[in-house]
């Protein structure tokens, strides 16, 4: 193995800065804009547009915790890494669902974190952890700050305080070996960063999450996050051969072959585990070469329905390209769609995006092969076009559910998975029990973008018209979804994870004895209770 390790900060090329992302928007506070106009029109006509006033900065609560607890943190990590100020402890607080963005904008930062702490690697995270047992103060470890479930919202009462483990220091590709394929990151690396200092090599891990510009390699695996690409390079978690985890209890090292028979894998159990059993110092994956080709193409189908067979024989016969995505009806309709269009032969069918990445021939042969059957299938191919505007506008989505939330629309996704026989029940009960609880003018779109032999995840987005009360609104309808989810039999989350707000659904999906599982994993790994507490465990 090469111990190659670089960070960075050193790395030339870096195709994007390490930003901040705005405390009350998605992303770069660069890139908050107004609704285009391209899209204005149509929001109108479907929802009336209700200009919001300008963001102002919400004030923090007061640190609550003891001011001298904090000086035994900073003889572990030095004074300069614990940090207390405002600024920093609202980068700090929460994730960037759309209800975190409503509270956020509406003035509730209640859930700021006491303080920041920076480690600078794993000896640092072991005496951060050690710290937090004695004085009993709750650890939220934090990556790139996306979840989207509440797994940063954790609960504070009961403990000293609460600080974020804010792990923004550890950066580095700590070894790669060429010979296995694999390479070791460090866990507060971003999706952009690891794959600049992986590309120095000729390599890549091909995880495109549409959160890939912030959220971080240990954020992936503690939360089996899966890309874009998941079809031709696995999920996080398929990516993953070995873990580093530092619990209150002691160090975890697990990985030592590719694939062994000694017991249940606890790397499996560590990840998803949402810093709730200890905190990734470093993750070693599968690295592929880099890719000589990239290639999206756009294909249409009569149906949703027939496009998931399409995408079922695929997955079925061992021929699924890099990329496979299927929107449904009125995701096809609203991304194809100008307002003159509406209702037009524009906007039908459904639209399937294609893409193909690695060396050229095996580009070619996949292309071809896969083109073979979706010809026999009844699709029609729409060329590059459509394909390459998807792969351009691939990480915009997030930008515009501001925008929109600027002039008082809701926008928030919501994902699950099921196998094929059971597909068309799930799509059709999330989808009207959310259509239900939001009321008429809601727009609910849908599409698969991960399949698998067995079956495929969907992932429903809503945009309905803000009610007075929208935390309300959106909560009554997201347990509405989540309801259907788990009554149709599916999962609460294919790629999303717990946080807080799947917790009562987990607990039905793997039954009282799964829940006491993790309550004895739970107990032997962090038997005070300071790790991310209410995250994960019913
Ligand atoms: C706009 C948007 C698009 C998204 N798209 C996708 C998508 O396409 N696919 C997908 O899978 N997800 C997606 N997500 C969800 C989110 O990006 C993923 O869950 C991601 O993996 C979280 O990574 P993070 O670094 O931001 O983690 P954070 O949000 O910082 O943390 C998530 C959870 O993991 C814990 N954690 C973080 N780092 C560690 C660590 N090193 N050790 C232990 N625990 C840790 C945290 O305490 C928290 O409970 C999206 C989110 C947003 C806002």
């Amino acid at each position: 193995m090469t111990d190659s390790t670089t960070s960075p900060a050193a790395a030339p090329g870096l195709p994007f800065e390490q930003t901040e992302m705005h405390p009350q928007r998605w992303g770069s506070p660069d890139r908050a804009a107004a609704l285009p106009e391209s899209a204005r029109g149509l929001v109108e006509m479907a929802f009336g547009v209700d200009e919001r006033p300008a963001l102002e900065s919400p004030a923090l609560p007061a640190p609550a915790i003891e001011p001298s607890l904090l000086d035994g943190l900073r003889d572990v990590v030095g004074a300069e890494h614990v940090l207390t100020d405002d600024e920093t402890r609202r980068l700090r607080t929460r994730g960037k669902s759309t209800p975190d963005l409503i509270r956020a904008r509406t003035g509730d930062l209640s859930d700021a974190p006491d303080a920041v702490v920076r480690p600078g690697g794993h000896a640092d995270v072991v005496a951060v952890l050690a710290w937090a047992v004695q004085h009993h103060v709750a650890v939220v470890p934090f990556g790139g700050g996306t979840s989207v479930t509440g797994g940063l919202a954790a609960r504070r009462d009961g403990y000293a305080g609460l600080v974020s483990l804010d792990l923004v220091r550890m950066k580095s590709l700590l070894a790669v070996d060429p010979v296995s394929m694999t390479a070791t990151l460090e866990p507060g690396l971003r999706g952009p960063e690891a794959e600049a200092l992986l590309a120095e090599h000729g390599l890549t891990l091909g995880h495109y999450p549409q959160s890939f510009e912030y959220a971080s390699i240990g954020g992936f695996a503690a939360t089996r996050s899966s890309g874009q690409s998941s079809a031709g390079y696995g999920r996080f978690d398929a990516l993953v051969v070995g873990l580093t985890v530092a619990t209150p209890t002691g160090d975890l090292t697990l990985g030592s072959a590719p694939a062994n028979a000694a017991g249940p894998d606890l790397r499996q159990l560590l990840l998803g585990s949402e810093g709730a059993f200890g905190v990734i110092t470093a993750v070693t994956v599968r690295v592929r070469k880099l890719p000589e080709v990239k290639l999206y193409e756009g294909w249409r189908w009569a149906s949703f329905a027939e496009g998931a067979a399409a995408m079922r024989t695929l997955a079925q016969t061992g021929m699924l390209p890099t990329v496979i995505r299927l929107s449904d009806e009125s995701e096809t309709a609203i991304n194809l769609a100008r307002p003159e269009e509406i209702g037009g032969e524009a906007a039908g069918g459904c639209l399937m995006i294609t893409g193909y990445e690695g060396e050229q021939a095996a580009v070619d042969a996949k292309r071809a092969a896969v083109t073979a059957v979706l010809d026999g299938l009844g699709g029609t191919a729409l060329g590059e076009g459509p394909g390459e505007a998807w792969a351009h506008g691939r990480f915009n989505a997030p930008y515009l559910r501001d925008s929109m939330l600027d002039v008082g629309v809701l926008v928030e996704t919501l994902e699950t998975a099921t196998f094929w026989s059971n597909m068309d029940t799930l799509y059709t009960s999330v989808k009207s029990a959310l259509e239900t609880s939001l009321g008429a003018g809601t727009i609910v779109l849908c599409h698969i973008s991960h399949v698998y032999e067995t079956g495929c995840s969907l992932y429903f987005t809503v945009a309905t018209k803000e009610a007075e009360e929208p935390l309300a609104q959106w909560q009554a309808a997201k347990v509405a979804a989540s309801d259907a989810m788990i009554a149709a039999g599916a999962t609460i989350t294919h790629h999303h994870a717990v946080g807080t707000d799947h917790k009562p659904w987990l607990a039905q999906e793997i039954g009282p004895v799964g829940v006491q599982v993790l309550r004895a994993v739970k107990a032997e790994l962090d038997p005070t209770g300071i790790l991310n507490p209410g995250v994960l465990i019913p």
